[in-house]
């Protein structure tokens, strides 16, 4: 008879509490991880690792790698911060070699060091100017300077209340030793071989213990190439899934509608508009829809690209719809197209959440009848009741501003449209191919001729009356300047009285003598109109602003800008704000201030010292992460559990070869050998990208 103890007493799917050691009371803690099965844990990755097999010189540390120093503590120190929290300084010597350690709002740091004493830190190291840092490192205390403490390579897991890091080591453990070997391989033989991948069960156990520092890159390597392989596979499957058995109104361009359109801008087209324009062209003439991204600086005529792309579709009897982020937008580019198109019979009208109930019922039904050609708005766009008759094509500005799941929510019957999104924050690659994997990519690098440099200063507080001389020196030449003030929550009522009040006192010293107006989101559409039509006919000089004016406003006399508490943005974005003068035949000047922190400063030093908005969102991109440059949230996607977009570009960009490989052979993955990796990509992506046809 077989013994009753080789069959296993549980599987993957098994409740954690019947883990040996884990128990009712701990389960319920282990599930506020998301931690349910023994599954759950073994993919259950490691936050970081504690690595102190080696010991590393100061002297040869290698920049923003986890790493083990060890020295005497020299000094230590700790002070208060101006927006109320405290840093905690160590100053580390090892031979001649220093090293900082920080803790930021930990003050208790400072009793647990004393001047003399040995200590190894392990954390992440980073050069800062001359000196050596690490902020937070983990510390041992070493009982003399020379101790040498035995090394190993820790998983640290991700916490949280009532559980200890050594808890967490042991549960997962458990897990492995009992469970590793149940687990089945997910990646097809060929796309492991051809990768040079781990098999699953092996990485598993070197991702939660690795033995060197090898091992774990190796097991690193598989995970986060799964990982991105499963989210290329999502992206490639929309995309085919939007190109297949989809039509769109095929609306080729010739000689005679290009020259009909050409000839109601009043500049030629640059270089770069020639060129992207006639990406889209080449797109909009086939019997499938469109589907481009096109990026270009800020500045950089988009907005005349979109109209030539907007008008070919007229030409060709159908409607376009361009949708914007703000109200302030749609009006002005509304304004714009009307200009241009005064003495064209093309009809344009525009919708937003603000109108009256009448107003838009009127001009819904225009649209419905296909009276309307161009068709403006806001988010009201997307509302049910927005019908279109004859839908040739969807261009969305701004596009960073909206999800990715409000893009193809516009109401048509018939053939499908052509689509564009613009976005004036150029992706750095790795984020295109991730956010917009299913897009092709134009990018207009030139900007129309004649454009003035904007000069981008950093102001300390004692330069603060020379820079506001300098301002109205520009005033009384006739340019009109922002003040941008950052407000971090609309809601915020406190933040409105704070505004209004620096508003006042700007109006009572510094800017005296000019006319002065304030614009903000609480404004109601009639208020903030008001106060744009203002500006632009230069009625008023300076318009104090939160970021409201950030995208888009193209106003060509303001020349100048003074950007408050300029920490609060991100670079993307200040590069926006900067992107609103300079725009017509004068210079432009920008001065931001801020109170100084070493991270504030750093950051905002890079901002002035290029001009180039690839340059910038590529140094935001790898100073803040992801999140903050776009909003990966925002965009629905679910977040990645072990790839870095930063730091894992060339993985990414293998993962999509292999995924585009993948689909051209077999758009379904219909395959047996794909099926677990089919069911991954639906349980993951399935809703986020609306593949459910597929599944
Ligand atoms: P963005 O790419 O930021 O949307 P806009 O489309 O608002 O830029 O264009 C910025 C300014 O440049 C506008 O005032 C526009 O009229 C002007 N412009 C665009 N294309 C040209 C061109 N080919 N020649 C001269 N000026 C141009
Ligand atoms: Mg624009």
């Amino acid at each position: 008879m077989p013994s009753s103890e080789s069959k296993p007493q549980f599987d993957l799917k098994t409740p954690l509490q019947y883990l040996k050691g884990v128990g009712p009371e701990r389960a319920k803690l282990l599930a506020r991880l998301n931690l349910h099965t023994a599954q759950d844990t073994l993919f259950f990755f490691p936050r970081t690792y504690e690595d102190t097999t080696s010991v590393v010189p100061i002297a040869q540390l290698v920049p923003d790698t986890l790493t083990s120093v060890k020295g005497v503590v020299e000094e230590v120190e700790s002070k208060n911060t101006s927006v109320g929290g405290s840093i905690c300084g160590v100053l580390i010597r090892d031979q001649q070699h220093h090293l900082r350690a920080v803790w930021f709002n930990q003050p208790y740091m400072e009793k647990r060091f004393s001047p003399g004493q040995g200590v190894m830190l392990t954390g992440k190291v980073k050069n800062q100017g001359l000196m050596w840092e690490m902020s937070h490192p983990r510390v041992k205390w070493l009982t003399t300077p020379d101790e040498t403490p035995p090394g190993e390579i820790l998983p640290i897991y991700r916490l949280t209340e009532g559980i200890k890091q050594s808890e967490i080591r042991r549960s997962v453990a458990v897990a492995v030793d009992e469970c590793v070997e149940m687990v089945e391989e997910v990646l097809p033989e060929s796309v492991r071989q051809e990768y040079g991948l781990l098999p699953i069960r092996d990485a598993i156990l070197s991702i939660h213990r690795p033995v060197d520092g090898e091992a774990l890159q190796s097991a690193r390597f598989r995970f986060v190439f799964q990982e991105l392989l499963v989210l290329q596979l999502a992206l490639a499957m929309q995309r085919h899934l939007s190109i297949h058995g989809k039509h769109a109104w095929p609306l080729p361009v010739n000689g005679r509608i290009d020259s009909r359109i050409c000839r109601l801008f009043p500049f030629p087209l640059t270089d770069g508009q020639r060129q992207v324009i006639d990406e889209i062209c080449s797109d909009m003439a086939a019997e499938v829809p469109m589907n481009r991204l096109l990026q270009g600086d800020v500045g950089s005529g988009k907005t005349v690209v979109a109209m030539y792309a907007m008008l070919l579709c007229v030409a060709h009897g159908c409607q376009a719809s361009l949708m914007v982020p703000t109200e302030i937008l749609c009006r002005q580019h509304c304004q714009t197209l009307g200009r241009a198109l005064a003495n064209a019979r093309v009809t344009i009208a525009m919708i937003t959440g603000g109108m009256s109930n009448s107003e838009r019922k009127g001009v819904l039904q225009s649209i419905r009848d296909g009276e309307v050609d161009l068709v403006i708005g806001t988010h009201a766009l997307l509302q049910e009741d927005v019908e279109f008759a004859r839908l040739g094509l969807v261009i969305v500005d701004e596009q960073h501003r909206f999800g990715v799941r409000q893009r193809a929510q516009l109401r048509w019957s018939g053939p499908s449209p052509h689509y564009l999104v613009m976005t004036a924050t150029p992706i750095p690659r790795t984020m295109a191919m991730t956010l917009f994997g299913d897009l092709d990519v134009s990018t207009l690098r030139d900007h129309p001729p004649g454009r003035q440099p904007v000069n981008t200063y950093l102001g300390t507080v004692e330069q603060r009356e020379q820079w506001w001389e300098f301002f109205r020196r520009k005033l009384r030449e006739g340019r009109q300047g922002y003040v941008i003030t950052p407000l971090v929550d609309q809601s915020d009522h406190a933040h409105i009285v704070s505004l209004e009040q620096s508003f006042e006192s700007l109006c009572n010293d510094e800017l005296e003598e000019f006319r002065v107006d304030l614009v903000h989101g609480r404004l109601s559409t009639m208020e903030k109109q008001a106060a744009m039509d203002a500006f632009r006919s230069g009625e008023t000089q300076v318009l104090v602003a939160t970021s409201v004016v950030e995208v888009g406003v193209d106003i060509a006399n303001a020349t100048v800008m003074t950007i408050e508490n300029g920490e609060r943005f991100g670079l993307a974005q200040l590069h926006q704000l900067r992107g609103r003068v300079g725009r017509g035949t004068h210079p432009g000047y920008v001065c931001v201030f801020s109170p100084a922190t070493e991270e504030t400063q750093q950051r905002l030093n890079t901002f002035v010292s290029t001009s180039d908005g690839f340059e910038l969102a590529e140094a935001d991109f790898q100073m803040r992460g992801p999140g903050d440059l776009l909003g990966v949230k925002q965009h629905g996607l679910p977040p990645l559990r072990i790839a870095d977009l930063c730091s894992d570009g060339a993985v990414l960009v293998k993962a999509r070869t292999a995924a585009q490989e993948m689909i051209n052979a077999d758009p379904d993955l219909q395959a047996e050998p794909l099926a677990k990796l089919r069911r991954m990509v639906l349980l993951r992506y399935g809703n986020v990208l609306e593949l459910g046809e597929v599944g």
